[in-house]
């Protein structure tokens, strides 16, 4: 179509707009009004799932709805004090159990809480490591199994990915989305030297849309994914 540099450029960038844009994905994050709203997070450990879920009650409690944090990895000791700290940083509750308790439970309780107290939402942090990658996709089924005892609640599933793992993000992309329907991912750490081009496969092969993406390690360091400047930077 052209031998002009510059207008190559502009053509790849059109050409990978429109493979993120197609004009049927949804990219902000489903509620309804008068009801407890789940949003669920997986992802393996150290990818930035507790800060993501940090930065989206905060971004909720500033427009005013009430939020309940489930410490459902109760894998980790310290996955819950870390998500405590955040809660009341933000001004969000949280509901925890011992160490070793059913996260199944957790989330039972934090969604009881969430209808007792009028909440609009609930977030729930989970395991990003059990023995066996069996073992915590089985895990993570549960979860979603106990959610949608109540029909309706369970309105995202959102995979949180690391943008400088890379293809490795690909694989684990893959694998979420075959145990849990995965209805939007997350792509944290774009502030460091990683472009996140990984993205690209992720819409095109699995058509999972990157609704968020996590640009620090404070609060506020969530923006909305917008195509065309994740292409304009890439
Ligand atoms: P989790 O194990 O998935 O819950 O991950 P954490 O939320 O504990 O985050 C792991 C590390 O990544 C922490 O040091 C976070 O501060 C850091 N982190 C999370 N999100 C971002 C981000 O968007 N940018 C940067 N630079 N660091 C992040």
């Amino acid at each position: 179509k052209t031998s002009d540099s510059d207008d190559l450029l502009a053509l790849l960038h059109g050409e990978l707009v429109a493979l993120l844009d197609d004009g049927a994905k949804t990219r902000t994050l489903a509620s309804t009004p008068g009801e407890p709203n789940v949003w669920m997070f997986v992802g393996v450990n150290g990818v930035g799932k507790t800060t993501t879920i940090a930065k989206v009650a905060q971004r909720e409690t500033e427009i005013g709805r009430q939020v309940v944090l489930a410490a459902a990895d109760t894998f980790r000791a310290a996955a819950a004090e870390q998500l405590g700290h955040w809660a009341e940083r933000v001004g969000a509750d949280m509901v925890r159990g011992q160490e070793g308790a059913d996260p199944g439970s957790v989330v039972f309780d934090a969604m009881s809480a969430a209808t007792s107290r009028g909440a609009d939402l609930v977030l729930v942090d989970t395991a990003g490591r059990l023995h066996t990658k069996v073992n915590l996709m089985n895990e993570l089924e549960k979860l979603r199994r106990i959610v949608e005892r109540t029909p309706g609640a369970l309105k995202e599933v959102l995979l949180v990915l690391d943008a400088t793992t890379g293809q490795n993000g690909l694989a684990q992309a893959r694998e979420f989305a075959d145990a849990v329907d995965v209805t939007g991912v997350v792509l944290t750490k774009l502030d460091g030297t990683a472009k996140g081009g990984i993205v690209l496969a992720i819409e095109s092969e699995l058509g999972i849309p990157v609704k968020l993406v996590g640009i620090g390690e404070s609060a506020a360091d969530l923006l909305p994914f917008d195509p065309h400047e994740f292409v304009a930077a890439l």
